[in-house]
């Protein structure tokens, strides 16, 4: 169960084996148009990070919390130190932003890394963002209590249905590195 919900989110660490999938999915023209688009995109990207002052205190914190009958593992891409106090939670995209003003699908996983912080590590959290690395653009989420306690029922009912098989696979080229793939009916084409 805590793999494949790691698996939905994206959120579980490479592990052993991520070297090599990396380089596989690396020489994918996919990869490599990504490999270019972050040469051209990553050094502006770090100096908007310069100019904000955000200040990192902690990158690619790992953690487990409970979902209901569940355990949920997840990565935190970035945690930086909120200028008003407390820690302000960062997930990097490398796709395009969603439509519209908010974080769209996102909501589920910043709601997990939020509860998980908050409540695993008894944090202040000033919200979570997502960041456009190749983009420029950024996202803000910042639920009240009760937009947090209904995001994390919709991951209790995800983990519900992942936890009796019913999900949809959305394949794409995510799957060249996808622990699952062997399993999964979407590549039965
Ligand atoms: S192979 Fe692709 S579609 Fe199937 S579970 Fe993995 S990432 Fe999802």
């Amino acid at each position: 169960m805590r793999v494949a919900l790691g698996g939905i989110f994206g959120a579980l660490p490479a592990g052993d084996g991520g070297a090599g999938t990396a380089r596989g999915v690396a020489d994918t023209p996919e990869g490599r148009q990504a490999t270019v688009r972050a040469r051209e995109h990553l050094p502006r990207y770090h100096e908007q990070l310069a100019k904000r002052g955000a200040r990192p205190v902690r990158v690619e914190w790992r953690f487990t919390m409970p979902v209901g009958a569940h355990t949920v593992r997840g990565r935190v891409d970035r945690i930086d130190r909120h200028p008003s106090g407390g820690f302000q939670l960062v997930d990097y995209k490398t796709g395009s932003p969603p439509r519209g003003a908010g974080v769209g699908d996102e909501s589920m996983v910043l709601a997990l890394y939020i509860a998980a912080a908050t409540e695993g590590r008894q944090v202040k959290v000033q919200g979570a963002r997502l960041e456009f690395v190749l983009d420029g653009d950024a996202r803000q989420f910042d639920p009240d209590p009760a937009e947090l306690a209904e995001s994390m029922e919709e991951v209790r009912v995800l983990a519900d249905g992942i936890s009796l098989e019913r999900f949809d696979p959305t394949p794409g080229w995510h799957c060249r590195s996808c622990e699952f793939a062997l399993l999964c009916p979407a590549q039965d084409r």
